[in-house]
This record gives C-alpha cells, sequence and structure tokens, in this order.
C-alpha cells in the first residue's frame, strides 16, 4: 500500500470500505435469524446460531442475564464485524423488545446506515415504525428487506404500497419474487434480469439451494407464476419503481429486496446491497455547527454504557463509535466533557458476545472500553484537535416511579447504583430538593426498564430497592423560568434530569399540557423523541 498507515489517505480509504449498520424491526420478524444469515454469509462464523445462541447459550452470564433468559428477550447489545469483499461490515445489534427501545435509538445514533426488517405476512409494525421515525429523524438511509417469503403471506404489490402509504418511502424493488408467498419459486434480479430459483434444503441452519436457471427455461418451468411475476414487473418499470441514490441518500426512497433469512435465500442480495448501496462513514457535524471530517484526528462519540455482559469480565464496557481519524490501543484520548485523559491499554472489539483485542479501529468502527467509570452516554472523545459532538436525544419517558433503599445501611450502594444505572441509559433519574436524595424518580419508556433496575440494584450494588408508582405519563423539557410558574400545579411537577441538568416537566396526562399551553403560550414545553 502506498499511503502509509493512519495519513489521511489510509483514513479516508478504510473509512470509505466501511458500512456499519443496524437492523430494525419489530420483534419476531428475523432480526436474530438474518443477523446469523449475513454472518453464515460472510464466513464470519462457522454455523447459524453461534451468534445469538438461541438454541443453547454458552457460559454461565450475569443473574440480569438470567432474567433476559427467561423472557427469551435479548436485552445486551452486540457489534458484529465481517469482511465482504473489499468492504468491512459493522453490524450493530439492536435490543428488540419494546421497552429498550431507548437503547436501541443510541445505537442508531451510531450507524450510517439501516435494513428495515418486514415480515412478508404482517408488512410495517408497531416497532418497525416506532424504528423508522428514529431513522427518519436522524436521517439515515434505508434498505427494507422483506422476510420469510418462504411461507404463506401478503402479495408484494401490496406490500410496496404499505411502504408508500403509511411511511412515506418510495419503494424500488431490486429484485422481484416469483410464485406467491408460500408457493416461492425464485428471485428475478431486475438489473440484469437473472433468475435464481429457490429449492429448500433439510434443516433451517444451511443454505437453501440457489440455482441459477435461464429465463426459457424458467418460462417453461415456473409456468403462470413466471407470467404473473413478468406482468408485475413490467408494471414496476411503467409506474418508474427505480432506485434514485440521492433520494435514498435523503430518506426519501427505500431500495427493496425479497428473500427468506431462516433458508438462506436472497440473503447475500441483501449483503451486496448493503456493500454498494449503504453509505460509508462521513463527516459528523459537531455541537458548533461545523463538519469534522473522517480525516481529522481521531474523535469518537458513546452510545452505549453496560455493566454485567460478562461474569468474566465484571465491569463496564462503554461502546464508542469512532468518527474520524485511526484509533491505536494504548493511545491517550481526551474526554471532552471534563478534559481529564483516557488510557485504552484494555480496547476490545465486541463479537457477539466474545471480546477480542483490538489494536486498531478507523471511521464506522466500534470500539469497547473496560473499566471506563468516568463515560457517560453521548460523551466525545478526541486526540488533538478538540471537538464535541451533539448529545444523543432520549425518549420521550412514558413510565414513573419513586425508587428508595429498602436497608439505610446500603446507602451508599444505593447512590452508587443509581449514578451507574443512569448513565447507562437503564432508566433516567430526575431529582428535586422537595423529594431529595434518598428518594429519586425514575422514568423510562417502558416498564421493563424498571425490572432491569431493580433486578441490578439488588445484584450488582447490594442495595435491594422498593418502587412506588407515580401517576404521571407525559414529560416536557423546560427551563428555570417555566419551572417557575409550572411547579406545584395540581398533576404537574417539575424535576432535574441528573445526567444533564435539564429541568423536565411532568403531567398526568396529555391534556394538563395542553390546557397549560393554553393558559401560558410563551411556556417552553419542548417534547421529547416519542417512542410510541
Ligand atoms: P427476531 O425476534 O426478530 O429476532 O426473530 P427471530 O430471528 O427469532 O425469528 C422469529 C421466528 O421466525 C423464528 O421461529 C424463526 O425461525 C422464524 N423465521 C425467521 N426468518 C424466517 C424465514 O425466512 N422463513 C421462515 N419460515 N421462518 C423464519
Amino acid at each position: 500500500m502506498s499511503a502509509g498507515i493512519g495519513t489521511a489517505e489510509d483514513v479516508a480509504a478504510e473509512a470509505a470500505r466501511r458500512r456499519t449498520f443496524a437492523v430494525i424491526s419489530h420483534p419476531d420478524a428475523g432480526k436474530s435469524t438474518l443477523t446469523e444469515a449475513l454472518a453464515l454469509h460472510a464466513q464470519a462464523i462457522e454455523q447459524a446460531g453461534a451468534v445469538h445462541g438461541k438454541a443453547g447459550r454458552r457460559g454461565v452470564r450475569s443473574d440480569w442475564m438470567d432474567m433476559e433468559r427467561s423472557r427469551g428477550i435479548s436485552i445486551t447489545s452486540s457489534v458484529l464485524r465481517f469482511e465482504f469483499g473489499d468492504a468491512l461490515l459493522n453490524l450493530l445489534d439492536t435490543p428488540g423488545h419494546a421497552d429498550f427501545s431507548e437503547d436501541t435509538y443510541r445505537v442508531l445514533a451510531a450507524v450510517d446506515g439501516a435494513i428495515m426488517l418486514l415480515d412478508s405476512a404482517k408488512g410495517l409494525e408497531a416497532q418497525t415504525l416506532k424504528l423508522f421515525d428514529v431513522c427518519r429523524h436522524r436521517g439515515i438511509p434505508v434498505i427494507t428487506f422483506v422476510n420469510k417469503w418462504d411461507r404463506p403471506g401478503r402479495e408484494p404489490l401490496e406490500l410496496l404500497d404499505e411502504v408508500e402509504q403509511r411511511i412515506g418511502l418510495h419503494p424500488a424493488p431490486l429484485n422481484w419474487p416469483v410464485g406467491i408467498a408460500g408457493d416461492f419459486r425464485g428471485l428475478i434480479d431486475r438489473a440484469d434480469g437473472a433468475y435464481t430459483r429457490f429449492r429448500r434444503t433439510p434443516g433451517g441452519a444451511t443454505r437453501a439451494v440457489a440455482e441459477r436457471v435461464p429465463a426459457d427455461q424458467a418460462a417453461a418451468e415456473e409456468g403462470q407464476a413466471w407470467a404473473t411475476a413478468n406482468e408485475e414487473l413490467a408494471l414496476l418499470e411503467e409506474i418508474g419503481a427505480v432506485l434514485d441514490i440521492d433520494a435514498f441518500a435523503a430518506g426519501t426512497c427505500t431500495p427493496v429486496l425479497f428473500g427468506a433469512a431462516l433458508p438462506n435465500f436472497g440473503v447475500s442480495a441483501l449483503l451486496e446491497t448493503v456493500r454498494r448501496l449503504a453509505p460509508a462513514p462521513s463527516a459528523r457535524t459537531d455541537a458548533a455547527g461545523h463538519a469534522r471530517p473522517v480525516t481529522a484526528p481521531f474523535s469518537g462519540q458513546v452510545f452505549k454504557v453496560q455493566a454485567g455482559m460478562d461474569r468474566a469480565h465484571r465491569d463496564r464496557l462503554a461502546f464508542i463509535r469512532v468518527c474520524s481519524g485511526r484509533f491505536e490501543r494504548g493511545a491517550t484520548l481526551t474526554h471532552a466533557p471534563t478534559g481529564r485523559p483516557l488510557a485504552t491499554k484494555y480496547a476490545q472489539t465486541v463479537f457477539g458476545r466474545d471480546r477480542s483485542t483490538l489494536d486498531a479501529a478507523y471511521p464506522g468502527d466500534v470500539i469497547g472500553l473496560p473499566n471506563a467509570s468516568g463515560l457517560t452516554v453521548g460523551d466525545t472523545l478526541y486526540t488533538k484537535t478538540p471537538v464535541t459532538f451533539p448529545p444523543i436525544p432520549a425518549f420521550a419517558p412514558e413510565h414513573f416511579m419513586v425508587t428508595r433503599v429498602k436497608d439505610n445501611s446500603r446507602a451508599k450502594q444505593f447512590r452508587r447504583g443509581i449514578d451507574q444505572l443512569d448513565s447507562e441509559g437503564v432508566v433516567q433519574v430526575l431529582r428535586s430538593d422537595l423529594r431529595g436524595d434518598q428518594a429519586p424518580v425514575l422514568a423510562a419508556v417502558g416498564p421493563l426498564q424498571f425490572d432491569v433496575f431493580t433486578a441490578r440494584m439488588a445484584d450488582e450494588f447490594g442495595a435491594p430497592v422498593e418502587l412506588s408508582r407515580l401517576d404521571y405519563t407525559t414529560a416536557r423539557i423546560t427551563d428555570k423560568e417555566s419551572a417557575e410558574t409550572l411547579d406545584g400545579r395540581r398533576g404537574i411537577e417539575v424535576l432535574t434530569r441528573t445526567l444533564d441538568g435539564s429541568y423536565i416537566a411532568v403531567f398526568v396526562d396529555k391534556w394538563r399540557v395542553r390546557a397549560i399551553e393554553r393558559e401560558y403560550p410563551d411556556l417552553t414545553l419542548t417534547p421529547m423523541l416519542a417512542a410510541g
């Protein structure tokens, strides 16, 4: 290679070949299956099933992992990294349960593109819609994959229509199914007309047989299904359902692929589409509005902090998305909020649940820093030229609880646990002088967050807690002056968010918000990003 390691050319080339993305979907649409199929296809892992280990998890995990297992949901997130051709793909896994959308949101702050995964029988579902809203809000381009085509489902044109009508995304199919869902024959590639026939193999975890069949043979063998598919293709041409790259980058057009993750059919076309179309990391805008190019000295942003991922590493792992420059393990970074230096001797990549040591990372990569006790979600880290990226906004909480330590002799552990779980974003911690430090308010998007909080306070911090519900359902960001008008009114309370010091007004219902807005139109009452 002519460009030396760490030079602007080297960083630009490495950034250009990276694709950092996430899969957004409703639970059960097949996200775990697709993740495994993608990695399997890219030969990153030997056999489907090793990434999420749904069939048999390896090793003993921490106690709240047991909770995760018993509920059958995925609480932790992992980063899957694999080479595909000349590209390097970073697939950031997102927790699937509705209650963890806050976590998912943070992961979406670290990606450059997303795959929207739909179940062919269900189309757009509630959680997919919510997550799509986040993508739209952040301007993340979306590739659509219609999954489970091997099972009975809906008409392809009807599904496209739903995408267009409900979320206003112009769909551009890149391939087209032959045979109705449930009697799936194969896929026609719209770019070159090539037909790949689908044939099942016994067992799920291996690839289906994908066989190239010439058009005249397909026409003879597939009969009416072939004719129908070609009529539909002609219709697509007529209505101009073609991919507009600029519109895709702007988030108004989505390439659509059909397939089936379980028998691994149509997955290579999806990988190829990610490689070819998903955006590479590009300049990030900082809090002052300046773009920091990928070739600038190292900068990155913490998008997730997690503890208790593994008993053997009972620590706190901060996930950092590299925004610019080359990161080298051992480098000393500056923590933007405090100006303090941060050593990175133990930097890791995170592959499924196994961790391996990382020596270098480029824009788009994710670094795991263990024992990073001073790091909070949203923090910027840099070398040489200072930078601060805008904070990662939180979802609007809809559930509120007061928490207290059960045993007063554990007050110190209680405080430590609250600070820790607050900085990880397990719950948001709100306080007021009136309520005092012994009884802070916890705010959450979904009630399951409180279960995780309670379990971890007892298991990890030795501070069992009790919770009592508050009747609030709605929160708005406000300011000091408005707080004076609001505080003390019936059904309203103003608290301070510990993490960033902002004033949060909570209301018993939306009507109360509207009434106040009518009465005092000049008050600051900013809605947070809605989760539902
Ligand atoms: P997640 O909740 O989105 O992660 O969904 P999973 O990957 O766990 O899949 C949910 C169910 O759908 C599982 O029983 C999968 O085996 C099944 N599934 C996923 N993809 C396909 C597919 O392409 N075809 C069929 N027939 N089943 C699938």
